[in-house]
Order: structure tokens, then sequence, then C-alpha cells
């Protein structure tokens, strides 16, 4: 059988993998030990798999793999955060960043390649969605950066790689199901084992699947709140038409097991004259009273032809102060990898830019891109 007709067991449920082994006549067990050896050890090659027998390991190498994603690009920034431009089988590609912060770090991981959205400072609303991402790319994502960082066996403590943001690419909410089942994999505490309070995702505001991703998930919860009223939010988030501010917040209201230990994340991003007066300050604190709520605010990250532009430093200070009176922490986040453009969407539209660019010069017509001194 050749490798493009094997199955890929990354991003199968344990009970989808128990019946792919039945298939073959293996025991439910067999599925454990598997699930050992791709999850927690890592090992994508079945012939090193040594606690199982020759003659099934050369089984599981003739019908399948545990194979990742391609890394089309890597880059590393000087900040320490590493970005990877992953190809799918398909060819389609998407991005993950790794952000390191005191000996920790968060991977933010992608759900779709474009996005249905189409907010207006965002880098990757530009982009139509080509395809939601399948539970083993999204799985594969997390296993490549461990592979990166060489953490694997699957560490207890201490670890690198410690938490997981669903905040890349994509809307994960318009792709649950798919993203249901790789947060799934990645917490099972026999395997990747990074746990629901470690993982974090983000929406911006698909009220109905907020409530299910509290039921069925109970991962933290961020919302891209960005404005304190409807007619700018409607503007800035436009699915904000479809489920506006109040049912928003009664969502997050009502998201299980969020308390004081256990605050909702509201990201707010810093517009130039847009949504950061210190009048919109007050009113945000006054608006998400009652919730078990933390801010975070968001420096804009530039790109080119962003019809926006970011706040002042004064100004974020300003309105973080305000929130911080309120009682509120508002820590101010600085898009890091500036130097890498981490800015969600960027790397991929960045290599397409490259490879049409590659594709004129060889075609023997220059790009004025280029003469403009851009
Ligand atoms: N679709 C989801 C998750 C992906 S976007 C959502 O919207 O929440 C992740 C975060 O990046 C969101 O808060 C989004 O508003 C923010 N973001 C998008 N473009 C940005 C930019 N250019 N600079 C800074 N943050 C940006
Ligand atoms: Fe999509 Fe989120 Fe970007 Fe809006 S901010 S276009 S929802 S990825």
């Amino acid at each position: 059988m050749n490798p493009g007709q094997r199955t890929n067991l990354i991003g199968l449920s344990r009970d989808e993998l128990i019946g792919r082994l039945a298939g073959l006549g293996e025991k439910p067990f067999r599925a454990k030990q598997l699930w050992h050896w791709i999850y927690h050890r890592g090992e994508a090659d079945f012939a090193a798999m040594t606690t199982l027998s020759k003659g099934f390991r050369q089984t599981l190498a003739e019908h399948f793999t545990a194979a990742r994603p391609e890394i089309s690009r890597q880059q590393k920034s000087k900040d320490g955060a590493c970005k990877w431009l992953l190809r799918f089988a398909d060819g389609n590609e998407a991005e993950t960043v790794f952000i390191p912060e005191d000996g920790r770090g968060a991977l933010c991981v992608s759900s779709q390649i474009g996005c249905t959205l189409t907010c207006g400072f965002c880098h990757t609303g530009t982009q139509l969605l080509v395809r939601d991402l399948t539970a083993g790319e999204i799985v594969g994502q997390v296993m490549v950066a461990r592979d990166a960082y060489g953490e694997w066996p699957s560490p207890r403590d201490e670890r690198l790689l410690s938490n997981i943001v669903l905040m890349g690419m994509g809307e994960p909410l318009f792709n649950y199901d798919n993203v249901a089942k790789a947060v799934k994999i990645i917490m099972d505490g026999e395997g990747i084992a990074i746990s629901k309070r470690r993982i974090t995702l983000s929406t911006s505001g698909v009220v109905p699947r907020i409530r299910q991703c509290g039921r069925e998930l109970g991962v933290n919860l961020a919302v891209s709140l960005h404005a304190v009223n409807d007619g700018l939010r409607d503007e800035l988030v436009p699915i904000n038409r479809k489920y506006p501010l109040a049912e928003l917040l009664r969502a997050c209201r009502d998201y299980p097991g969020s308390n004081n230990a256990r605050r909702i994340t509201f990201e707010y991003l810093m517009l130039k004259g847009v949504n950061d007066s210190e009048a919109e300050a007050r009113q945000l604190a006054r608006l998400i009273k009652g919730i078990p709520a933390k801010f975070n605010l968001i420096q804009f990250n530039p790109w080119p032809g962003a019809p926006y532009e970011g706040s002042s430093p004064a100004v974020i200070k300003r309105f973080a102060a305000i929130l911080n009176d309120c009682g509120y922490s508002a820590p101010i986040r600085v898009p890091r990898g500036r130097d890498i453009m981490a800015a969600c969407g960027q790397l991929r539209s960045d290599s397409q830019r490259q490879s049409r660019h590659k594709k004129r010069v060889e075609a023997g017509i220059e790009d004025d891109f280029h003469h403009r001194g851009a």
C-alpha cells in the first residue's frame, strides 16, 4: 500500500482507534498501547514501538501512519516566539505560533484555513474560508510543536509547552465538531495530557456554540469583545449582527465553571480613535459587571493595507488604569514575534505573496510592489 492510501491515526478518537484495530482482528487493549505510543511518547514510527509484537508493528505500518503536517516554513523570532507554517496532505497551509513566557508558553493553534467572518482589523478576515481543519490537523499542530521542543514523552511538570490557545486562524466555534474532537484528544490524561484549565478557546461570539462548548469541553473561554455597544461591534466584529452583545454576555454569564478563580477573558483590541476612549473603558467595566472576568488589552498588530491603527501606549495605559480602578485585571498584550509577523493569518498570505512573486519573476514579470519600495 502506498503512503497516500494509509490512514493517519492522529485525530481518531479512542473509540475510532479501537474500531480500526478491531477491523484488523486486534483487541481493544492494543488501542490503549498504541495511544500511549502515539500521544504519550510521541512516536511516529511504528517500528520503534518496541512493546508491541513485531507482527503487529508490521501490520500497523502497512495500514496506517502517525504523520504530522509537514513544516513548510519555520521562523524563530528574536523574542523566542516560534512560528510554523504547516502544510497538510492536500497542500493547504495554516499557522501555529509558540509564545514563550517565563519558562512556559502557549501554543496558538489554528482551527480553519481562512475564516468565514470578515472582522476588518484581522488579516485572516481578508482571506476567504478555504476549509475547516480536521481534528487530526489540529492535534498535529500540537505534536509538531512538541517535536520541535523535544517534549516527549509527555512531561508531567515543567513543560515549556504548557498551554494551548485556540486563537490562530479561523473561528473555532464554526468548526466545533473537529475542534471538540481535537480538544478531547489533547486533554486525554494518557496522552498529550494538557488539562482543560490550560486550554483557552477564543471566539468572536458564536453564542449557541459557546453554550455547547461550556457543557461539553469546559475549557477556558476568551471572547473577542473589542466594542462596548452594538453599533460599533456590528462594524468591527460583524457576527455581532447575528448575536448581539446582550445575548453574548448572557452566554458568558451562564458559562459553566466560571468563577473568580477561573474567569472569562475579554479580549479588547485597542484601535486608535475607534474604541479607545476613557468613556468606553468605563462603559466596558459596567457592561461586564457580574461576570467573573479579566481583560486582555491587545495592541493592534498592523498589516499592509489594514484600515486601522493601534492606540498609543499612553492611551492603552490609561484605559487599563480605568479597568484596574474598577477592580479588573487588564494586562496589555503586545503581539509577540512582531519581527516574524505573528499576527494571525499573516505568515500564510506572506507565503502566498512570495510564491506569487516567484511565479511572476519566473514568467519574466517584475513585481511593481518592489519598485514602490514597499
Ligand atoms: N476567531 C477567533 C479566534 C482567532 S482571532 C476570534 O476572533 O476570537 C484571535 C484574536 O486575535 C482575536 O481576539 C482577534 O480579535 C485578534 N486579532 C485579529 N487581528 C488582529 C490584529 N491585527 N492585531 C491584534 N489582534 C488581532
Ligand atoms: Fe475570523 Fe477571528 Fe479574524 Fe474575525 S478575528 S476574521 S472571527 S479569525
